[in-house]
């Protein structure tokens, strides 16, 4: 016969049928499996049992309690009953119990559980006797009663809370505790009414029968509306079910000696190694959190009840401990004595989910390793971005600023003026200048412009896959959904919860990290990187292991054996320190063409592809040269020692000239006015933008192509580039410079272009004088490329992947026209399931990079390999980087530090398993075309030291 059901004593028969802790974890959820385990240390537990998940599972295939599951229940509670000394239904010596869910993922406040089961008529009398506390008892039945019609029979809480409300208004009563033995008597027979009226029976007065309805109850809860909504945000598998514990009661409502609480064995909020908690004496279960009271803090307990509260810090001690993180505890104290009712991990936020692992690191409970994959991608960037201060949303609910709740879809804080329709909330944002918050009911793709023209976006219907949250965090807007109790008045144009009324125009505030809403300005704090000394300890950490030799066996002869390395793409030097501070090592993308926007240069530039000869564009280039000789200079002198990729000239020439239409405009008005005064110059130029029209300049004269139509614009780059290198060096400043050719498709291309430039590269260190280490190497973005990377890798010493373009050209998106036009219909019809541009596509777009990693590395097998797109910042697409071998991501400095954890958790998720070696250095050498490569001794050394 199966085991449906486990006593709290019989944890090690748990761990012998499921072979491991996770496996209880399963069978038993959360809370049993707690449970459990905490009788198994000596923790005071009321003693009880569970029954497995597994027997929920086939409750809910087959509607029915499976084959021995009740026959098992009822013989443990003949177990419970004489470990009590009481008898479940026994009007002179009654047990109650409580029936509790618990699934393997904690999911707190999501399903049900009944308590004080077991009581009817006769066993209230007889407590009654008893406990000679008839207040006591009538308040347990009615309890009973309204929990048993609410989650038994969903029944709406208001149809209990209203005669409820009713009768104390009727009395003059202000709180529950007003209510005297009598009033809470003649409430239970009114709730006997109530439930009779809308169930259609009598409140059950067999206590086998309230088990066996409760305990089908808990198990439907499993899928309650609530329940599903919270596995889809938290990406729990919907099949796992949950558990029922049956635990019996004990009572914090007995009297002053009696009390119920919960707490954190650190703050959740900050990570301090402080308990944080709150109780109330003389309540009962959930009273402390449904904030009937207000609750004590719980250093308040260690004078009221000294003894009690030493054996409850000592427990709460020795629980963390036991599980290695912090621990969110339940407990309730019966007549002076101390019961835990659960503990699991805490939730918390990002701030205390750094501290609280570093901490448990330093404190020796956990590994650094533990600690790096305890913090996820997604805590490091909430806190690099401005949120809102934390006491201030602590006392928001006190001070009456707190608006309403609803689901956390896109994180980050906002603060603006509110506006009930698109148009007016860009109209203001736009012509006003004004912050603005887009609050509708829900949104629609016609309301994506006023969306993106604001700070924030609450809505009050729609969950987290709603239209609004998709595109919200499509586009990185903090944003609400679902704040159900926000009633919007499109005519009216107001919002209204409850008293308060927001109109439109009017403040407030919106953090998408919490999903709470706010009425007024709510003070914001932007944190800073050099002030988060735990974050900084884990990000070194993180990088430890990513420089670790051993950590990594990469598909293609094993190399690299290291984990990936962290650049930035930056195109000025300030940008270049910040990514330093922030952590990079290097650059991996410097786009030179913002250079020549730069108002002293535009006109040169003009004049230079104005041009008609080669003289003219040469002279107007030499002009240009000392400019781009000092860019580079400064990028190198701020990356001192690291490597810097300069990329060649990218876009098609056109975006430099100024704008067709306007200028079109111009010449008509000139004409129509009959000015002469510069018209022909205007129409020589207008002709000559009109000369450059392409129907699709994506695919048109740019990168590579432009720079063989024009070697000119990047032999003066490259002569820059070097000619910066070569006196750095002689400024005793290591550089390790690399060019970057954009755009290639075929290695004709590089044939033609890369020898020009070698030889610039040669001539200028023979000039100088000065001499380092540099590459010469392309940017892979065109599918040929990458397919014919093998060939692309005799010339090109190093690849970086620009994978929005290779994005965009392996779908065949325009990504500017898929993100206004159908993206988001694809994901909201499940085409896409997440925007591609965003998060790599590893099916595609990443198969073609491996394949290329690949080719590549059989031509030159220590092929260096980066990634420069916006996905080079993306934790699942840094993972895939990794898998297939590259040896560094590069992204915006500001999610640097994101990607060094990102890249650590992936060097610890797919370690190498057993001894690494590191690729013969013969293998390595085997390289096809050599060029002499000088490397200055004391540059090296230097070098040396950086790293
Ligand atoms: P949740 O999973 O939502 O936290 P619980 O099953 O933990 O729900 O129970 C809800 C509340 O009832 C908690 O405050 C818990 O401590 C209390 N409770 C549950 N079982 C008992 C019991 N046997 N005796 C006293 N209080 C209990
Ligand atoms: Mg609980
Ligand atoms: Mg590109």
């Amino acid at each position: 016969m199966k085991k449906w059901v486990y006593l709290f004593g019989e944890v090690a028969e748990a761990e012998k049928y499921t072979g491991s802790w996770e496996g209880v974890r399963a069978l038993l959820g959360g809370k049993g499996a707690g449970l459990l385990d905490m009788t198994r240390a000596g923790v005071p537990v009321p003693p009880g049992f569970t029954v497995t998940t597994e027997a929920c599972n086939e409750f809910r295939k087959t509607g029915k309690f499976p084959a021995g599951m009740w026959d098992q229940v009822l013989t443990a509670m003949k177990s419970v009953e004489k470990q009590t000394g009481k008898k479940f239904g026994d009007a002179n010596n009654p047990l109650l119990v409580s029936c509790r869910s618990g699934a393997k993922f904690s999911m707190p406040g999501m399903m049900n559980t009944i308590l004080n089961i077991g009581l009817n008529d006769e066993v209230a009398e007889g407590m009654i006797k008893l406990t000679n506390n008839p207040r006591f008892v009538w308040d347990l039945y009615r309890r009973l009663i309204e929990m048993f019609g609410t989650t038994v029979f969903n029944l709406d809480d208001e149809v209990f809370e209203h005669p409820l409300a009713e009768y104390k208004e009727r009395k003059g009563y202000k709180v529950d505790t007003d209510m005297t033995a009598e009033d809470w008597k003649e409430l239970v027979s009114t709730y006997k009414d109530v439930f009779k009226r809308h169930v259609g029976f009598d409140f059950p007065q067999d206590v086998y029968k309230q088990l066996e309805l409760a305990t089908k109850a808990v198990f439907e809860s499993w899928n309650g509306k609530r329940a599903i909504a919270y596995r889809n945000k938290e990406g729990i598998s919907h099949d796992l079910g949950t558990a029922v514990n049956i635990v019996t009661m004990v009572f914090g409502n007995m009297g002053n000696d009696s009390g119920t609480g919960v707490a954190f064995t650190r703050n959740p909020s900050t990570g301090e190694q402080e308990m944080m908690g709150d109780y109330l004496l003389n309540a009962q279960g959930e009273d402390v959190v449904a904030g009937i009271r207000n609750a004590d803090p719980i250093e308040h307990l260690q004078s009221q009840m000294p003894k009690v509260y030493k054996q409850f810090m000592d427990i709460s001690n020795k629980l963390e401990k036991h599980y290695k993180d912090m621990q969110d505890v339940e407990f309730t104290i019966e007549r002076g004595k101390l019961w835990m009712l659960q503990t699991r991990n805490g939730k918390r936020t990002a701030k205390s989910a750094v501290k609280i692992a570093v901490d448990l690191a330093n404190e020796g409970l956990i590994t650094k390793e533990e600690a790096i994959l305890r913090v996820t991608p997604e805590n490091v960037d909430a806190l690099l971005h401005p949120q809102f201060d934390a006491e201030a949303m602590m006392n928001a609910e006190k001070d009456g600023t707190f608006l309403a709740k609803g689901v956390n879809a896109s994180p980050g804080a906002a603060v603006g003026q509110v506006y009930f329709d698109a148009d007016t909330a860009e109209k203001m944002a736009k012509e006003d200048k004004q912050d603005t918050i887009m609050v509708r009911p829900f949104t629609k793709p016609d309301d994506v412009h006023g969306m993106i023209a604001s700070k924030g976006v609450l809505t009050s219907e729609g969950g987290a896959t709603s239209h609004a949250a998709v595109v919200a965090r499509q586009f990185g807007i903090p944003c609400v959904v679902g704040a159900s109790a926000i009633k919007i008045n499109l005519e009216r144009r107001v919002m209204t919860v409850g008293e308060t009324v927001v109109k439109e125009g009017e403040w407030i505030s919106v953090d998408g990290t919490t999903g709470k809403v706010f009425v007024g300005k709510m003070p914001m704090t932007s944190p800073s990187l050099e002030q988060q000394t735990e974050l900084l300890t884990l990000l070194k950490w993180a990088d430890d292991i990513c420089a670790r030799k051993d950590i990594r066996v990469a598909p293609v002869k094993g190399y690299p054996t290291r984990g990936l390395q962290v650049w930035a793409n930056a195109d000025y030097p300030k940008d270049a320190r910040r990514a330093r501070s922030y952590g990079a090592v290097g650059i991996g993308l410097c786009r030179t063409e913002h250079m020549f926007f730069e108002p002293e240069r535009l006109p040169i530039v003009q004049r230079m592809i104005l041009s008609h000869t080669s003289e003219e564009r040469t002279a107007a280039l030499d002009e240009l040269l000392p400019y781009q000789r000092k860019d580079f200079d400064g990028l190198f002198e701020a990356m001192d020692g690291y490597p810097v990729i300069i990329r060649l000239i990218d876009p098609p020439l056109h975006e430099f000239m100024p704008d067709e239409e306007k200028l079109l405009e111009e010449v008509i008005t000139m004409r129509v006015k009959g000015e002469s005064d510069g018209l022909a110059d205007k129409e020589t130029l207008l002709n000559a933008i009109r000369g450059m029209h392409e129907s699709n300049p994506m695919m048109g004269l740019r990168g590579v192509r432009l720079s063989i139509a024009m070697p000119e614009i990047v032999e003066m780059q490259v002569r820059a580039i070097f000619e910066a290198a070569a006196d750095c060096t002689l400024r005793s400043i290591v550089v390790r410079p690399e060019v970057m050719i954009p755009l290639t498709g075929t290695v004709k291309e590089l044939e033609w272009i890369q020898p020009r430039l070698e030889r610039i590269a040669s001539a200028v260190m023979g000039e100088k004088k000065g001499k380092f280490d540099y590459k010469f190497g392309t940017m892979i973005e065109i599918p040929r490329a990458a397919v014919t990377a093998a060939e692309i890798a005799q010339h090109a010493e190093f690849f970086s992947f620009g994978t929005n373009d290779l994005t965009q050209m392996t779908y065949g998106y325009s990504r500017d026209d898929a993100e206004r036009n159908f993206l988001i219909t694809y994901q909201e019809q499940g085409i896409l399931e997440k925007n591609p541009f965003q998060t790599l596509d590893r099916n595609g777009v990443g198969k073609l990079m491996d394949w290329a990693i690949a080719e590549g590395r059989k031509t030159r097998p220590n092929l260096e390999v980066g990634i420069c797109g916006e996905h080079g910042g993306d934790p699942s697409s840094i993972e895939w980087c990794h898998l297939i071998g590259n040896n560094y991501v590069s992204c915006s400095p500001f999610r640097v530090p994101i990607a060094r954890l990102a890249a650590a958790h992936s060097a610890l998720r797919h370690r190498a398993q057993g001894k690494v070696t590191t690729p013969k250095k013969k293998v390595l050498a085997k390289i096809p075309k050599t060029r002499s490569k000088v490397t200055q001794k004391s540059a090296k050394k230097k070098f040396a030291k950086v790293k």
